[in-house]
């Protein structure tokens, strides 16, 4: 009667524990990293790939509502909102629903919230976590709902949507009102002890990482994590490497090489805290795969790894993903790209 006493009080108080401490989640996706462009990535690194280091791997399927070939926009939309939409879309279900991403539901149960991404803050994937907007292009609009989400930490490109803009307004200068503080370059985002802190990186799209693109994402990533970890609420992070897609429309497997070696410096990053923290799920995968491309010659010894290219867009194969932390197991198997929202929703209750 004793044991069954203490055991009911361990598993009670287990249940307690878990419910007291919902998980951080950090979302990462590597834009067009399709199983090639981690082969390749692989084969070619000098050391070990970080998604070597995760125990669950699974496998998305990515179309969208009603095309074979997904664009970021509709994949976006259903990792950050559950729902397959048209190609293009933001937030916005086909029967024209605005939908609550992710983000945001985290917001409502009390999350901090972050945006990293090494495109515009405005492009497709960031975007499908605080816009509800017919077109992807609306980049003025979506500039303006970022404004007013409730995100606390950003870093990407795009300034120029924030502040040379047709209706006039300044919403850097209104974001600032609103205890955000705007800064230049990973410096001042670091030292910064502002409630929230943007961090725009380029005026427009930022550049390849090989043509000196600051900052690199690691080091973004671990102030951000810095900023997230003060206080003792969770966190949800979105985290994406967004030239790797870049690279495959280009057709051109070094920018895409340069663009996953920096990912995956992130991915480590995030990997590292995750173990440390003990109650972070991190989550890796990809929107869709770009390039079509097959790697048809390798050397081991000389890390070089040559491929073809079969389109200049994306293409319909799986995308992998890759979980470490709390529920990661949920992640094994073959399933939609929504699902991936669900899981992670279904972790936050
Ligand atoms: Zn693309």
């Amino acid at each position: 009667m004793k044991k069954l006493f203490v055991a009911l009080l361990v598993f009670s108080s287990s249940i307690f524990a878990q419910q007291q401490d919902p998980p951080n989640i950090i979302l990462m996706i590597g834009d067009g990293m399709g199983l090639a462009q981690i082969t390749a990535g692989m084969y070619s690194m000098d050391t070990p790939t970080a998604l070597e280091d995760f125990p669950i791997t699974g496998l998305s399927k990515t179309h969208s509502y009603n095309q074979f070939i997904t664009d970021s926009a509709a994949s976006g939309t259903a990792y950050a909102c559950g729902e397959k939409t048209y190609n293009g879309v933001l937030g916005i279900d086909p029967k024209n629903n605005k939908l609550e991403s992710i983000m945001e539901y985290c917001q409502s149960k009390g999350y901090q919230s972050a945006l990293l991404a090494t495109s515009s803050i405005v492009h497709a994937t960031p975007a499908a976590f605080y816009a509800n907007v017919p077109s992807r292009k609306q980049y003025q609009d979506i500039a303006l709902q970022l404004s007013e989400s409730a995100v606390d930490f950003f870093i990407g490109g795009g300034k120029k949507h924030f502040n040379m803009r047709e209706d006039k307004r300044n919403l850097i200068r209104e974001m600032e009102k609103n205890d955000f503080e705007v800064v230049k370059n990973l410096d001042d985002y670091v030292a910064s002890t502002a409630k929230r802190v943007g961090l725009f990186t380029n005026n427009d799209e930022p550049q390849p990482i090989a043509m000196g693109r600051q900052p690199n994402l690691a080091p973004a990533v671990n102030a951000t994590l810095k900023k997230l970890n003060q206080k003792e609420v969770p966190f949800f992070m979105l985290v994406e490497g967004s030239q790797i897609d870049w690279g495959g429309h280009d057709n051109n497997l070094s920018y895409i090489l340069s663009e996953f070696e920096d990912f995956n410096g992130a991915v480590a990053a995030a990997l590292a805290f995750a173990k440390e923290d003990g109650n972070t799920l991190v989550i890796v995968t990809a929107d869709h795969e770009t390039g079509g491309l097959s790697l048809t010659k390798g050397n081991m010894k000389k890390k070089r790894i040559s491929g073809e290219f079969s389109t200049k867009g994306h293409s319909g194969i799986l995308v992998p993903v890759f979980a470490f932390g709390p529920n990661s197991e949920s992640f094994m198997g073959i399933y939609d790209n929504t699902s991936i929202f669900k899981k992670m929703k279904a972790l936050v209750n």
